[in-house]
């Protein structure tokens, strides 16, 4: 090899070797973590030390936080019996539609079945990550129905992390069993409808899609593991160091002000992908130059409302 071409080899190493760094780089550093969100880990912040004083008179996080007090004063009786009502009617159909499922199951289906559970929680962590960026992100808590009821959950769980912590089964599960609700109708509705035959043919979209409404209700239970740190059942902490489903210091990174990233929270499997391709950056910036809307903007005010 000539001699000139080694300074060239030399160039192109060193600049692989940044490329690497910076693509395998954390997507928030520990002292990003540190600085920016609320140190659930440490319930009696015994190592936080207050950035100023305005911090210990008025926190930035946790259920003192006066934005978080009255988000949480706006969860309604009426919103309570609409997730009664909901978890109740998607219980009754899941039950009925696994029964019709298992009378089908054959020793020879069960590789398909298996694939499309796979297929199923892959789709779920992605809508979960869709659901919750668009809900973070757009709209405000002042549009009539939507806001107070389907969007306040959201500004609530920023400026008061563990405040799900503190919300029984129904509230924090209501809205995600809720959601399943049309493909459960429709699964059973072809259950009745179609002839056997039929059944069979599209008997692999079945069951992806009865897996992904159970994946889809699960969601919020396993975002709330996420921010359990003390008591949670063995099982559960097994799943979470394994990544089968979303791990607690996985989560943090989503709860790094500006929130701007890791919203997949079924899984977390595509956080890492999405965050390298900058898909909801992308998404943003195409929204917010045809809409002039800010990303965001909502979930800033709130989080200035310290006192
Ligand atoms: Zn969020
Ligand atoms: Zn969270």
């Amino acid at each position: 090899m000539e001699a000139s071409a080694m300074p060239h080899l030399g160039q192109a190493a060193s600049a692989a070797c940044t490329m690497a760094t910076s693509f395998l780089a954390p997507v928030k550093t520990e002292r990003q973590i540190y600085e920016n969100s609320m140190l659930e880990d440490d319930p009696n912040a015994n190592s936080v030390v207050p950035n100023s004083s305005e911090d210990r008179v008025k926190p930035r996080w946790g259920p003192n936080h006066k934005g978080a007090q009255e988000l949480a004063n706006l969860y309604s009786g009426g919103k309570r019996i609409q997730e009664v009502i909901c978890f109740s009617v998607c219980i009754i159909l899941m039950s009925l539609n696994i029964l019709f499922i298992l009378v089908r199951i054959k020793l020879e289906n069960l590789s398909s079945i298996v694939l499309a559970a796979f297929c199923g929680i892959i789709t779920a962590d992605f809508i979960s990550g869709f659901a919750h960026w668009a809900a973070d992100t757009w709209g405000s808590i002042e549009i009539p129905i939507i806001g107070k009821n389907f969007l306040r959950p959201f500004r609530e769980h920023h400026i008061d992390p563990t405040s799900i912590t503190r919300h029984d089964f129904i509230e924090t599960n209501g809205d995600t069993f809720a959601v399943t609700i049309p493909v459960l109708c429709k699964l059973s509705w072809d259950f009745f409808c179609l002839s056997e035959f039929e059944i069979q043919k599209k008997f692999f979209w079945i069951c992806f899609w009865y897996q992904l409404t159970i994946f889809v209700a699960l969601t919020n239970q396993i975002h709330k593991w996420s921010h359990t740190y003390f008591g949670l059942p063995s099982y559960v902490i097994w799943l979470q160091e394994y990544h089968i489903i979303l791990p607690r210091r996985h989560h943090r990174v989503h709860h790094v002000a500006p929130h701007e990233t890791y919203f997949c929270i079924t899984t977390g499997w595509l956080n890492w992908p999405l965050e390298k391709l900058r898909f909801w950056y992308i998404l943003e910036y195409i929204i917010e130059r045809i809409t002039g809307y800010k990303p965001r903007d909502d979930d800033m005010k709130w989080a200035q409302k310290r006192s």
